[in-house]
């Protein structure tokens, strides 16, 4: 019990820390190795346009549009720091007020994407946010226009507290809180969700966060932002990976995940089918909802089976467990598994509860309790017999139909 918890906060610690902080590691270290440092310029002006542009196209092609919009804020932020540098608007005054604007409004447009849904770019909702986005650069032009009269400089600039300890920083107070409430905020979802493009949202905020408040308006600054980019470039590709070998509904490994571990077997192992029981009838008295949810709630205890099994959704009510363990002593994790499961009372959430009175009365039945079910499993180990993957999993079917055949809820070999 205290070893799966451990090795459920390793590999939650792993995921946050993989590959978005890595990577920030490997671009600090890099702009302070003294061979990079000396190629500073050269990659100055490819690295941040190929990131960003690559990136954006790369997120459009797989129907990202929350990470094109995060790249495009990205570089608009950086490449408005850069006029700075250059000095194109010429006033102390307005250099601020960029800086504090872009510093304030950056953690909360990053907060915003992480809570939108996937909507498209080139549809109704897209082209909005699109909108948003341009109108907030175009805020902040305005705003510098009529700074001297507004003092918005002030108010962004202004400190809440004298911490001789922010002397070093060039964020401003109320940019420092922000930062802060998004990373806690991010932290906090990545606990409750897990997810991918969160911990990338965090990492490129970390990125950007270094680049605003130590290297303000420095020839590293575009360095971190384009490293943001590129984190958040990663998480594209490491979402579309992970939805073609996860199984959206239950979260599990799917099929292809699948194939590919029963490739990679050798020696030992052994396979269990699990498959729903009258989960037919099941889906017919409380709807297709209710069977979807049982799903991700059988999945979650396959999960957790103990013996260091590997779960798999293979299709339908049915998964799969690989074991690296003989036959015998595979057989009393599934029995304790089986238990689990015909035991537990599944609690629904109330989303079978129509907001209106139905006009028809309902055709299925809404739990008022918890609903349960149980689970028929079939187990084949590698032998003599059944000598590559395929045969042993058609022998884990065979004796599935085996466990259905003598009264369900069991577990055959
Ligand atoms: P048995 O005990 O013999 O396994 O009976 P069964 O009813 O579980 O088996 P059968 O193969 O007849 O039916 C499987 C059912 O699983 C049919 C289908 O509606 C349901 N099912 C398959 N995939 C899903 C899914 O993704 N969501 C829901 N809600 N139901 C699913
Ligand atoms: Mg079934
Ligand atoms: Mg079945």
């Amino acid at each position: 019990m205290k070893g799966n918890l451990i090795s459920s906060v390793v590999r939650t610690l792993f995921s946050f820390f993989v590959p978005g902080g890595l990577l920030l590691l490997g671009a600090v270290a890099c702009v302070h190795a003294k061979i990079v440092a000396q190629s500073l310029p050269a990659l100055m002006l490819i690295y941040p346009y190929t990131v960003f542009g690559a990136g954006m196209l790369l997120a459009w092609r797989f129907n990202k549009s929350r990470l094109v919009f995060a790249l495009l804020v990205l570089a608009l932020a950086d490449r408005s720091l850069l006029l700075l540098v250059h000095r194109t608007i010429d006033s102390v005054r307005t250099d601020d007020l960029v800086f504090n604007a872009v510093a304030l409004l950056l953690p909360i447009n990053f907060a915003v994407f992480s809570l939108l849904k996937e909507r498209g770019i080139c549809t109704l909702h897209g082209i909005l946010r699109l909108c948003l986005i341009l109108l907030q650069a175009l805020g902040i032009v305005l705003l510098c226009r009529r700074s001297p009269d507004l003092n918005i400089a002030d108010y962004l600039g202004y400190s809440f507290v004298d911490l001789p300890a922010l002397a070093g920083i060039s964020l401003t107070q109320p940019a420092l809180l922000v930062f802060f409430a998004v990373f806690l905020f991010f932290i906090v979802r990545f606990i409750i969700h897990r997810d991918a493009v969160v911990s990338a949202f965090f990492w490129t905020l970390v990125s950007v966060f270094i680049a605003l408040a130590f290297e303000k308006l420095g020839p590293l600054s575009p360095v971190y932002f384009a490293t943001g980019g590129l984190v958040l470039v990663i998480s594209v590709i490491e979402t579309s990976y992970s939805m073609a070998y996860h199984d959206e509904l239950t979260g599990l490994p799917g099929r292809r995940s699948l194939n590919e571990a029963l490739r990679k077997l050798t020696s030992r192992y052994a396979i269990a089918m699990v498959d729903i029981d009258h989960f037919k009838q099941f889906n017919d008295r409380y709807g297709h909802d209710v069977g979807d949810q049982v799903l991700r709630m059988v999945g979650s205890k396959l999960v957790r089976t103990t013996g260091g099994a590997r779960a798999f959704r293979y299709g339908g009510e049915e998964f799969i467990l690989v074991f690296h363990e003989s036959l015998m002593d595979v057989i009393p994790h599934l029995e304790r598994l089986r238990k689990t499961i015909g035991t537990s009372e599944f609690m629904l959430r109330g989303s079978r509860r129509p907001r209106k009175k139905p006009k028809q009365p309902q055709t299925t039945e809404v739990p008022q309790n918890g609903v349960s079910v149980t689970v028929s499993i079939g187990l084949a180990e590698r032998d003599d017999n059944y000598r590559t993957p395929e045969e042993v999993v058609r022998a884990a079917d065979k004796a599935l139909y085996r466990a259905k055949n003598s009264g369900r809820n069991r577990v055959s070999t």
